[in-house]
């Protein structure tokens, strides 16, 4: 599987919502379109759910979780990424 080096700035004023950004490759004033992913905090959720007893299916419930996951902010009109917000 290829490794695709994507340019990604983590700016600190990102965060779980859209935010009003100067995209740098269209140069348009956007708000940044949020997609989430499970970062490493929904995985550690998930195994300090699993390691406190709880069965499997409840284990994967930080999966469905959106605060618990990293949030990717891309630009609405070119799709550049514009910034990732980490949890950890
Ligand atoms: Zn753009």
């Amino acid at each position: 599987m290829a490794n695709a080096q994507i340019p990604v700035v983590v700016v600190g004023s990102f965060g779980d919502g859209p935010v009003q950004v100067s995209c740098p490759q269209c140069h348009q004033m956007v708000l940044s379109q949020v997609h989430h992913s499970s970062g490493l905090l929904t995985y550690l959720f998930c195994g300090g759910l699993f390691f406190c007893g709880f069965v499997l299916g409840c284990c994967l419930i930080p999966f469905c979780v959106d605060r618990l996951k990293d949030a990717q902010h891309t630009c609405p009109t070119c799709k550049a990424v514009l910034g990732v917000y980490k949890r950890l």
